[in-house]
């Protein structure tokens, strides 16, 4: 059975038999290609990720927790700093 690498789109022999278990590296070549899918992978999480913490996320949830608390734990915090 032939397969192609989708990192390398080299073809290579997949050979599976019932009851054997799948190489490690599968679906691909080798673990060497198995690595940089990984890695890609990684590297998309982080870039996904990353701009969760940008400044329009930030004010709008702001803007949520203000709309969510009431006003009666304003005034306790205000109540506390004059305390400390
Ligand atoms: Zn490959």
């Amino acid at each position: 059975m032939k397969k192609e690498c989708s990192i390398c789109e080299e073809k290579f022999d997949f050979v599976y038999q019932k009851g054997e278990q799948f190489p490690p590296y599968f679906p691909f070549c080798s673990s060497r290609c198995k690595q940089i899918d990984l890695a890609r992978w990684l590297n998309e999480e982080y870039q996904i990720s990353s701009p969760i913490t940008g400044e329009e996320l930030t004010t709008k949830d702001e803007e949520a927790l203000a709309d969510f608390l009431p006003d009666e734990v304003e005034d306790d915090c205000i109540t506390d700093e004059k305390k400390a």
